[in-house]
């Protein structure tokens, strides 16, 4: 079969539910599917309520917005994760502090988040990379000594936890994204988690254009245009039916590259911190240095296997170049290393199997 890097894995059930709803008539951001949706995703991370967005990037945004950080402010970033983890930053006027990521788990560093701390520093903003959990427990006690927010950048990690308790439910707000690589997808969508009943309550307002339903149409603030659509939502509630089932199949996968690559001498693995289990969004690897990842790349596209490159560190885009205050040479060293093998659960642990046997082949033809 050919092998898919990050295809979605939708089919019959989310037919059924889509068909049920274009029937319905509630096709757009009115009806029962996205107050459901909410409700069950709330359910299964365990946190006190959830507002569905129309995307990742649009949840981090009013997040940064709910918790009035804006001009003047400064935002704990890591260096290395997707772009949509700091535009946010930029839309609400604050500024992102870049910090470097740990060599192992390439996830944000605390001790570099408590080396980049100022009195003008409101929030951390923590990405779980590749579903790969952060250190929950020391960046909370950062976070409480030094009176700062934290968002959690879950965009990657849903179904992961840390010491069993699900990301995005640690910080103030959690964010999710259902893009349509990610391991639910809703074709375009995110959630936003929180136990403060009466934040969230305001951050559902804020999405539906800051709207005073009990005055019609009344809008005492500036809100957004951010709500999720009956149609999404419905194809969330399949996604969540099996979301179990696609988690497993992610951590067999996992666990599969593990066994055939393990001990390969040139293949290191992102490694979990103690405690904290990966929803192993993508499985990924850094390479030794005598290994040109790539003409790697190139070659294992020609054998029909699909890899990507680790996310470039940020402050290497003309936007944000301006922001490299401090070394980032884990970043950099992961970024030019790193790859990102064929993760998508339409892949068997038979075409995974075939396609190590392959990613070892080529290795060699390289020395
Ligand atoms: C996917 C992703 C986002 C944004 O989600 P969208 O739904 O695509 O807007 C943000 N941060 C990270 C790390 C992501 O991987």
């Amino acid at each position: 079969m050919k092998l898919e890097l990050d295809a979605p894995n939708v089919g019959e059930l989310e037919k059924e539910y889509l068909n049920k709803t274009i029937d319905s008539g509630f096709i757009s951001t009115f009806g029962p599917n996205v107050p459901r949706f909410e409700e069950i995703f709330a359910d299964y991370v365990d946190a006190k309520m959830a507002v569905s967005t129309q995307t990742g990037t649009a949840a981090l945004h009013v997040a940064l917005h709910e918790l009035g950080i804006g001009e003047g402010d400064e935002v704990i970033v890591p260096a290395l994760t997707f772009i949509a983890t700091v535009n946010p930053v930029v839309y609400v006027g604050a500024q992102p502090v870049f910090v470097d990521v740990d060599i192992e788990t390439w996830n944000i560093d605390p001790y570099k988040i408590e080396e980049s701390i100022t009195k003008k520093t409101r929030a951390i903003l923590p990405v779980h990379l590749y579903g790969n959990p952060c250190t929950m427990g020391s960046i909370m006690d950062i976070a409480k000594k030094y009176n700062l927010y934290v968002i959690e950048d879950t965009t990657e990690s849903l179904g992961a936890t840390y010491n069993g308790q699900h990301t995005g439910t640690f910080g103030d707000l959690g964010c999710f994204s259902f893009n349509g690589n990610k391991t639910i997808t809703t074709g375009s969508g995110g959630m936003i988690t929180g136990n403060n009943n009466q934040r969230m309550d305001h951050i559902k307002f804020l999405v539906n254009q800051a709207r005073d339903s009990d005055r019609g149409y009344f809008h005492p603030e500036i809100g957004f245009n951010y709500r999720m659509t009956n149609i999404s939502a419905s194809m969330g509630l399949a996604q969540m039916e099996r979301l179990d089932g696609l988690l497993e199949r992610k951590k067999r996968l996992h666990a599969v590259y593990k066994e055939e690559l393990g001990g390969v001498d040139h293949i290191s693995f992102q490694k979990e911190y103690d405690g904290a289990e990966s929803s192993w969004w993508f499985t990924c690897v850094t390479l030794k240095e005598k290994i040109d990842v790539d003409a790697l790349q190139a070659r294992l596209k020609e054998k029909g296997i699909p890899v990507r490159r680790v996310f470039m560190p940020l402050v290497e885009f003309p936007p944000y170049k301006k922001c490299r205050l401090r070394e980032y040479g884990n970043s950099y060293k992961i970024y030019e290393r790193g790859l990102c093998l064929p993760s998508s659960t339409l892949n068997t642990t038979e075409d995974i199997r075939n396609a190590c046997r392959r990613i070892i082949e080529s290795l060699k033809e390289q020395q």
